[in-house]
């Protein structure tokens, strides 16, 4: 049995002093709620494999939490002081890994949340990574170029001590991109003197990114709707889809979901949503929102709202944009068969037990989203031996991995009569208690 007791006895058994250390600060902000998520989703799987007091206060806590406060200066000339965050739940598996989010509303309970879920994630789709989080609280889209290289730079700068090849690695998220990986690499391989590709992955392709990455979590999107489909006898091809946000994620996954075949009828962003019965052309859409900054009024469409979208009689709903977007407020209007949480904790806990009671079938987020974090990890591994696969190359690695994970999770759900949540979490949460126990307890 997997347990620390070996290594040192636990002080304290009582699990709720951890909960007390990560109680949420803002229980009433996003990113509160998303923590509180977080915590409750690790405590049901912590419940089911009756993990004993001591890996559950270890596992509960992130263990490195950093908060930056650095001055950029805009492009008007005047000065703004802007407030970062990297949290590093868990390294027991490997160098911490995560994404770094640009967004108004980033809190350190966010990265929090953020960071645990990075962890289950790598866990789960066994890449040797633990899990970490960052972001800014700025929105990038009231930024300059110039003003988001300055932040980036400068940040990067702040982190230096705490990212690296072997430390944490981060990739894009909500609001960064492959040009914000570009210019972290940048700035650490100029501290250094010499070129650090390994530091970030997403980069672009001409720096040491993997091919396939930009797309790979869209891909793994797909494969895991695939698989879902294969499970209860959808053919994909014909089948309706409706797609929440249309960034790194979600406008990769309407793509490869309409290239294989599928009708995708409907799409929304930040700033409205169109619709279209007949299927919407994604290529097309792609053409308008690099015209014009967003779906909304795209030629042949008509509006659509996210209220509209969470309950059109569609086959399977993506969920591409943020958190806590299906509650128990809206959770009885979803009527899709397959839900896909291809963002991080976009259904709430309480829209759990409603969703299984109305039959939707629901690929938690660290199986849906996995595709990222594992080309990310075929990134990291080609820069360290310095070798460039195809894109054949590193979709069937990806293929096979997030399958892999997916019929593991399929197995644990039969074999314990639980939802695939509960499962995925399980396994993940079981193989980092494992590598916690055995490691031990330092000193
Ligand atoms: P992004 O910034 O590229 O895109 C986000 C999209 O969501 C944008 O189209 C935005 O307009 C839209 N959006 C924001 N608020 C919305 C709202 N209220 N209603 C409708 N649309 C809204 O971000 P991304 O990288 O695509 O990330 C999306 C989600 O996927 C996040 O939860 C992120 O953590 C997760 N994720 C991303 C990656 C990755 O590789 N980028 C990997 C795994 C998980």
């Amino acid at each position: 049995m997997t347990s620390l007791r070996d290594a040192r006895p636990a002080r304290d058994a009582s699990h709720a002093s951890g909960f007390a250390r990560l109680a949420p600060s803002a229980a009433a902000s996003a990113g509160g709620r998303a923590l509180a998520a977080a915590i409750q989703q690790f405590d049901a799987a912590a419940d089911h494999l009756s993990l004993e007091p001591g890996l559950r206060q270890v596992l509960r806590s992130p263990q490195r939490e950093v908060t930056v406060r650095f001055p950029v200066t805009l492009d008007d000339g005047s000065v703004q002081v802007l407030t970062g965050y990297r949290v590093q739940h868990n390294i027991a598996r490997g160098p911490a890994k995560g994404g770094l989010r640009y967004h108004p509303q980033t809190d350190m309970d966010d990265v929090r949340a953020l960071a645990m879920w990075m962890t289950w994630k790598c866990a789960l789709v066994d890449v040797p990574f633990g899990g970490a989080k960052g972001g800014v609280a700025v929105d990038p889209a009231k930024m300059s170029s110039n003003e988001l290289e300055a932040v980036t730079r400068r940040l990067a700068s702040e982190l230096e001590g705490v990212i690296g090849p072997d430390s944490d690695i981060p990739a894009p998220d909500v609001g960064t991109n492959a040009q914000t990986m570009a210019w972290i690499m940048d700035t650490i391989s100029m501290h250094r003197g010499y070129s650090v590709p390994g530091v970030v992955t997403g980069k672009p392709i001409a720096l040491g990114g993997s091919q396939g990455r930009a797309d790979a979590t869209g891909q793994g999107v797909l494969y895991t709707i695939e698989d879902a489909a294969r499970r209860i006898g959808l053919d994909l091809r014909g089948a309706t889809v409706a797609v929440q946000g249309f960034g790194n994620v979600g406008e990769a996954a309407a793509r490869l979901l309409h290239a294989a075949g599928a009708r995708v009828v409907a799409i929304t962003d930040v700033y409205g949503g169109v619709m279209d019965d007949l299927g919407i052309d994604v290529p097309n859409l792609k053409r308008h929102v690099e015209e014009h900054g967003s779906v909304a009024g795209a030629p042949g469409t008509r509006e659509v709202t996210n209220e509209q979208l969470f309950a059109l009689p569609v086959d399977v709903l993506v969920l591409a944009a943020l958190e806590g977007q299906i509650t128990a407020a809206n959770a009885g209007s979803v009527r899709a068969r397959i839900l896909a949480e291809a963002a991080n904790g976009p259904v709430s806990p309480d829209a759990d037990p409603i969703l299984r009671e109305n039959g939707v079938v629901v690929i938690p987020d660290i199986l849906c989203n996995a595709g990222g974090v594992i080309v990310s990890y075929l990134e990291w591994a080609q820069n360290r031996a310095a070798l460039a696969w195809t894109l054949d190359e590193v979709n069937e690695r990806l293929q096979r991995q997030i399958l892999a994970a997916a019929e593991a999770v399929s197995a644990r759900a039969d074999a314990d009569d639980i939802d695939p949540r509960l499962a995925a979490h399980a396994i993940a949460v079981e193989r980092v208690a494992q590598a916690t126990a055995l490691r031990g307890l330092y000193p």
